[in-house]
């Protein structure tokens, strides 16, 4: 996998996902944020939310609202866990993995291994990947019927 390393705008989308995570929030509830930097170059939030059962995880929250916006590609991507007043950035699961690779095959995720964060680019995160249905081409938008 080809891993570039992190710029100062990917530095700010890491402050911007641990801002999503507010002081009054029950962290047991919600204890990840996620920051999506769309093609516009806005940002959007979004934080996990546990339940009984089933809980989504902070990466299709924020891309939810990023679509709902009007948003339909996605320039970069990261999710993080609070350390501190900092952040620690946290690898997308396997499910957040489909689904970068569904939503936005050319986004970079920002990610963690050991010690190193770096970026790849969502279609380098999941090799050898179902291709479903869903999924956008390469360079298209995320819009209607994936086109
Ligand atoms: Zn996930």
């Amino acid at each position: 996998m080809k891993s570039t390393p992190l710029t100062k705008a990917d530095r700010e989308l890491v402050l911007a996902a641990r801002g999503a995570l507010r002081a009054d929030m029950n962290p047991r509830r919600h204890g990840v944020g996620c920051a999506i930097r769309g093609e516009s170059g806005r940002v959007y939030v979004g934080v996990n939310v546990e339940a009984c059962g089933y809980g989504p995880c902070a990466e299709p929250i924020a891309l939810g609202s990023a679509i709902a916006a009007g948003e339909r590609r996605f320039e970069s991507v990261v999710a993080v866990v609070p350390r501190g007043k900092g952040a620690e950035v946290l690898s997308p699961c396997g499910n957040c993995r489909q689904l970068f690779l569904d939503y936005a095959p050319d986004a970079w995720i920002i990610v963690r291994d050991g010690k190193r964060e770096f970026k790849a680019r969502a279609k380098d995160l999941l090799p050898a990947a179902y291709r479903s249905g869903f999924a956008v081409k390469a360079g298209n938008r995320a819009g209607r019927n994936g086109k």
